[in-house]
């Protein structure tokens, strides 16, 4: 049984007073860790601080949006694992779209990211996903299966058992535009036979896969009644406390814990 899990991605929003308030009304929506989904919070690096005071003592996650795969050293601007955990986090997301678009993020470095996060003790949530021109060109699966095979390549039942994988089609993210349960469906059940393939039943099947791409309260129980979906990176909508609580609750009802 896979429990489902909602992560919100605050992305380059809330400063620790802001993120203070949303955590505050988040965690008083909740239904004090007897909600039916796991929650995890991903605040900008400088308000981790002011979320994890919120949500001390609760069954909440607190993430982070990125880390650097060395412990310490000089590299400015950068901020490692270790850090991470020191600062309250239990999740980590990793080789979202924007890093790789925006930021030069490749398989490669994600695939350092996720063995710093699992490292540090921290889960990764690794981000795969194709661009509109990929799929309309019908590459979407040797794009994701690509995705897979080189950032996680080399992990063994033990890391895979660590980490959550999100499917994010590129074209879906803050568009508005979101892929339909079916698509949703190919995509993430392709992604765990893959894990099944190589890992085998065990590990394929506790694996949780999240869907991100414009997800929003009126179609996230469509997208998690579908078998291989477990959960949701919501962005946008993770900005309003009442949208986030409404999302949580129907990823809980919806599921039905696959
Ligand atoms: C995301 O940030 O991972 C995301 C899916 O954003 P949005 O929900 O806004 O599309």
């Amino acid at each position: 049984m896979r429990r489902p899990l909602v992560a919100g991605n605050w992305k380059l929003h809330c400063g620790p007073q802001a993120a203070a308030k949303l955590a505050l009304d988040i965690r008083n929506g909740l239904l004090g860790g007897r909600e039916a989904a796991s929650v995890v919070l991903c605040p900008p690096f400088v308000s981790l601080a002011a979320v994890r005071e919120i949500l001390q003592g609760t069954a909440i996650g607190l993430g982070a949006q990125n880390l650097f795969w060395e412990n310490s050293g000089a590299w400015t601007g950068e901020v490692s694992g270790p850090m991470l955990r020191d600062a309250g986090c239990t999740h980590v997301i990793v080789g979202h779209s924007e890093r790789r678009q925006h930021f030069g993020e490749t398989d490669a470095s994600v695939s350092k990211r996720v063995r710093a996060a699992l490292d540090a003790a921290l889960c990764p949530i690794v981000c795969v996903g194709e661009n509109l021109a990929e799929r309309e060109s019908g590459r979407t699966e040797a794009v994701v299966a690509a995705q897979m095979r080189n950032g996680l390549e080399g992990f063994d039942a033990a890391a895979w058992t660590q980490l959550v994988l999100a499917y994010e089609p590129v074209w879906a993210i803050g568009t508005g535009r979101t892929a339909t349960p079916a698509q949703a469906q190919e995509v993430h059940a392709l992604l765990r036979s893959l894990v099944r393939a190589r890992l085998g039943d065990a590990v394929a099947d506790s694996l949780r896969i999240l869907y991100g791409g414009s997800v929003k309260r009126e179609n996230v129980a469509m997208l998690l009644a579908e078998p291989d979906v477990d959960g949701a990176l919501v962005g946008g909508a993770s900005l309003d406390a009442k949208d986030f609580l409404t999302i949580v609750e129907l990823a809980g009802r919806g599921s039905g814990a696959h």
